[in-house]
């Protein structure tokens, strides 16, 4: 593992990542419908994630190298400032990381904290909903009233959890049924798996802005999602719109506990309560909007761009050799093959370039 090698490795994930994420939004846009739009964003989260490992375990064809004519004797010096550059971004890099797994591990101990010192368990019985059908329940749901938030929210670690501001619980029951029906089809559609995979590339990819896009539009397509099932069961979607109006007053008054902002709040971000309420008048005045079927295309078109894409890598290397097509395999997973017998190359063929900066080294 050298520093050129990293170079092409970390200059093509951030290549791919945005291909994939550019290929998403589209057919998110093609599909004009929340569910399959979800799962288009789940799928390149994993495409994601399947890239980078892709790029560090495996070794991948390259369609073009740097002519060694052009290099001349320039190799050693453009090796120096990718050797530096890769220790300055590397700090750079780990430090964002470090920051961004802190923030989450401290905003994870308030919310235990929060679950454990200031909510109440209650049971659904106790809610007095008996139009939410029993089959829409999750197995094993937890649920609890705390008088200490503004926003109702959930999440799903080892159990399926719904917490809910005591006010709902004294309110109106048709805004309960609402939340409840929105926070349900959060967890009913793995909703807290999808954030996770999405936080696990926003963590790794901190610097790159087409994650953080990414992460922006499956929270609004997830809160569409979850909109359309509760306003469809609702009734009138006017009647949920002005649940939501309500909740995100508010949310904004006295904004949501910190601890919520990594759990599926209910209105968390202005920008997406403003286009949820868009969306949800548009609904109200066409209800012919409401979701088509599940497709499956999308996925299958993330997928399948994804395996395109994985081929692609810019021709940073300057010590990749035009002797082979194929990279080196990175050298832990060439030792990992070894110790079971199994030999891969995990060095450049010899070509010019390597003469340039051999003999330039004999000089010095
Ligand atoms: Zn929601």
């Amino acid at each position: 593992m050298n520093a050129p090698f990293v170079w092409e490795a970390v200059s093509g994930i951030c290549l791919q990542v945005t291909l994939v994420v550019m290929v998403a939004a589209i057919i998110e846009r093609w599909l004009n419908e929340s569910a399959s739009a979800c799962r288009v964003w789940t799928a390149s989260f994993v495409a994601v994630i399947a890239l980078v490992a892709n790029a560090i375990l495996l070794p991948h064809f390259r369609i073009a190298t740097i002519p060694v004519s052009q290099l001349n004797d320039r190799v050693d010096w453009i090796l120096q400032w990718q050797t530096w550059g890769l220790y300055a971004g590397g700090v750079i890099w780990l430090s964002g990381v470090c920051l961004i797994l802190l923030r989450r591990g401290w905003g994870v101990w308030q919310l235990l904290r929060f679950l454990k010192q200031d909510c109440e368990t209650v049971s659904f019985d106790q809610l007095g909903l008996s139009t939410i059908p029993a089959d829409f329940l999750p197995p094993r749901l937890h649920l609890l009233v705390s008088d200490k938030m503004t926003g109702p929210f959930c999440r799903q670690f080892h159990q399926p959890t719904i917490v809910l501001p005591m006010y709902l619980i004294e309110g109106d029951q048709e805004v309960l049924r609402h939340v409840m029906l929105h926070e349900l089809s959060h967890l009913r559609t793995n909703h807290p798996l999808q954030l996770f995979l999405q936080q696990i590339c926003t963590s790794l990819l901190w610097f790159h802005p087409a994650i953080w896009w990414a992460g922006y539009r499956a929270e609004v397509v997830r809160e569409f999602l979850c909109d359309e099932v509760a306003a469809q069961s609702a009734g009138k979607v006017v009647d949920y719109l002005r649940t939501l109006i309500q909740i995100a007053q508010r949310s904004v008054k006295h904004p949501a506990s910190k601890s919520a902002a990594c759990a599926l709040a209910f209105g968390r971000r202005k920008s997406v309560i403003v286009r949820r309420s868009e969306r949800l008048v548009r609904i109200a005045k066409s209800p012919t909007r409401f979701s088509r079927p599940r497709q499956s295309c999308g996925v299958v078109g993330v997928v399948l761009m994804t395996l395109i894409v994985s081929h692609l890598w810019l021709p940073v290397n300057v010590l990749a050799s035009s002797r082979s097509h194929w990279s080196p395999w990175p050298s832990w997973t060439a030792k990992t093959l070894h110790d079971f017998g199994v030999n891969v190359r995990d060095f450049e063929p010899f070509d010019e370039r390597h003469e340039f900066s051999e003999s330039s080294h004999h000089h010095d």
